[in-house]
């Protein structure tokens, strides 16, 4: 057995019992058309324990779905039983309907995209080998998206934390009503407290870079509260001030081109400090 696994209590027994008698099997769900039009055809539960593919036919899943606005999110709540160990591996997906799903590891939200062989207008894979210049090539890890802010283009970090923040009022609450993850106003006071010094830490390092931390309903799914981190790409412009293409032609590169706190290969297409960046907000969570 692997050193950080455990043998299934009868409790746990007793709990993916009832979750398996009220599930369909997994096997049975997939293929799914997922809330953004994405057909799922295989959803892979890797044991916990021993690392070997739990087949489909072996796990069952819940799946619900919220609509909010012209926005919807569909949650897969997936537990499988491993052939080879036996042991039990649970797995939470939430699929949005703009194309990214997030998954849990462990105590952090990681966003994903599919790639279902989508092609821009010029016949370019979307989401794999970008050209030179794309921003896309720019994301890294799950947690990095391209975002437009204050009329710029550049690449979002977002890390969520296991804390939501919707300052409740306590008082209204009923008892006994699962709140899941919020936090009190001073349990959010306390968390500000401790991770604003680290934000301003990076800041320094990283003076091409805003750092910021979100949370609230209106903001964030759940209003989770989330560590982001935003960085303006240059638009062909290396940081000298010399042009590398036409500014007409949309040619993005890191601002910490040929420089910056992390060491690593640089070029058109990748950036150590944007990776260093997205694994330090990662470290803090
Ligand atoms: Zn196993």
């Amino acid at each position: 057995m692997p050193p950080n696994a455990r043998l299934m209590t009868e409790h746990d027994k007793q709990e993916l019992n009832s979750f398996c008698e009220g599930s369909p099997v997994l096997s049975e769900e997939v293929p799914a058309r997922l809330p953004c039009g994405f057909l799922m055809t295989e959803y892979r539960v890797v044991c916990s324990g021993c690392r070997s593919d739990i087949p489909m036919a072996n796990a069952w899943v819940r799946r619900a779905r919220h609509e909010f606005a012209q926005h919807s999110i569909e949650t897969w709540d997936v537990r499988g039983v491993c052939t080879s160990c036996r042991m039990a591996t649970s797995t939470y997906v939430r699929f949005r309907s703009n194309g990214t799903f997030d998954t849990i590891v462990g105590h952090t939200w990681r966003r994903g995209r599919y790639d279902s062989g989508e092609q821009d207008d010029q016949g370019n894979p979307l989401y794999n080998e970008f050209t030179p210049g794309d921003p896309r090539a720019f994301q890294y890890e799950e947690a990095c998206f391209v975002g437009f802010w204050k009329y710029q283009i550049g690449i979002f970090t977002e890390i969520e934390l296991a804390a939501e923040f919707n300052d409740f009022d306590y008082t209204e609450i009923e008892s006994g009503v699962d709140v899941e993850d919020e936090i009190t106003r001073a349990q959010f006071d306390a968390l500000i407290a401790k991770l604003s010094p680290k934000l301003l830490e990076l800041a320094a390092q990283y003076p091409k870079t805003q750092f910021f931390i979100a949370h609230g309903d209106a903001v964030t799914y759940r209003g989770r509260v989330t560590l982001n981190a935003f960085t303006p790409l240059l638009n062909g412009r290396l940081p000298n001030g010399l042009y590398l293409a036409p500014q007409s032609l949309a040619l993005m590169i890191s601002p910490y081109f040929r420089k910056g706190p992390d060491a690593g290969e640089v070029n058109m297409t990748t950036c150590p400090a944007l990776q260093g960046i997205t694994d330090k907000l990662i470290a803090l969570a």
